[in-house]
């Protein structure tokens, strides 16, 4: 057996603040397409890893302009697509989805208690947003919390600060925060969880698969567990690089698009577009 690293054969990686930046004229490197082209020569697959809902990350897509399509989209940080046959927009890859659901309605339904005293603390003590959404039942559609919008940081610590002790009690139930704004959702569910479900499908492993985040809401997906390959760009907050490190993974010098495509290049080799000084102004 060696033990020479296992070659990248899936690459996962969020969108907002990793593969664009927001705000700017050129928000990714020109060399994108390039990179991802090289790769997908060499068989390696692509998917966005994203908490923005399917219709919010095709939208994304479109603004940017965004010159390159992935292979396969997980959203909302739990959900995975792949392209429909007829070429036109995404359907459900395997059963996740649907087993995703149902455990999303069950725990939803026992937590509603306790969601009604977070709209209260929220709604009493902030200034932030509850965000609804709805949810189908056998008897119709009812609408229900699935989230906050803080007005900043540090509004949503002390929102996080109340939802840790629910959960203390509440071990199913879970939270994604991406900044300043949070989804509520099932433990089992994360965006690590669902790339370990798309490699499964796949039949790629952890030992070959690369992920590569910013935020909070990457960190089930840089722990080392579902991508042995783990990278964060320099714009990262410390905690996404202290979880790479700690994974013995790569921090990026440059930032956004740049820093993924130093990343791939470290973990492919040179095969991948070199990530070349003042590339991405
Ligand atoms: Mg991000």
């Amino acid at each position: 057996m060696s033990d020479a690293p296992s070659p990248v054969l899936l690459v996962s990686t969020d969108f907002d603040g990793t593969l664009v930046e927001h705000g700017v004229p050129t928000p990714f490197s020109p060399l994108l397409v390039e990179t991802f082209s090289t790769l997908r020569e060499r068989g390696v697959r692509w998917v966005i890893n994203t908490g923005r809902s399917l219709s919010s990350l095709e939208e994304g897509l479109d603004a940017f302009a965004f010159p390159i399509h992935p292979d396969y989209v997980i959203t909302t940080e739990r959900e995975v697509f792949r392209p429909a046959p007829n070429g036109h927009g995404w359907v459900d890859f395997g059963d996740w989805n649907a087993r995703c659901a149902r455990a999303h309605d069950a725990l939803f339904a026992s937590v509603a208690p306790m969601l009604r005293e977070v709209v209260a603390f929220v709604e009493r003590d902030t200034r932030a947003d509850i965000v609804y959404g709805r949810r189908t039942h056998g008897h119709g559609i009812t609408r229900e919390p699935a989230g906050v919008v803080a007005r900043n940081d540090a509004e949503m610590d002390r929102i996080v600060a109340l939802l840790d002790g629910f959960r203390a009690r509440m071990p199913q139930f879970s939270y994604q925060r991406n900044s300043i704004y949070l989804s509520f959702c099932h433990v089992d569910y994360d965006k690590g969880t669902t790339l370990a479900e798309l490699g499964r499908l796949l039949g790629v492993g952890p030992e070959s698969t690369f992920a590569v985040g910013d935020h909070q809401n990457d960190l089930p997906m840089l722990d080392g567990v579902h991508a042995r390959h783990v990278a964060c760009p320099a714009n990262s907050i410390e905690r996404v690089k202290a979880a790479v490190r700690a994974a013995g993974g790569y921090v990026a010098r440059d930032p956004y698009s740049a820093g993924v495509i130093e990343a791939l290049r470290f973990y492919c080799g040179g095969g991948a577009s070199r990530s070349e000084p003042g590339a991405r102004d």
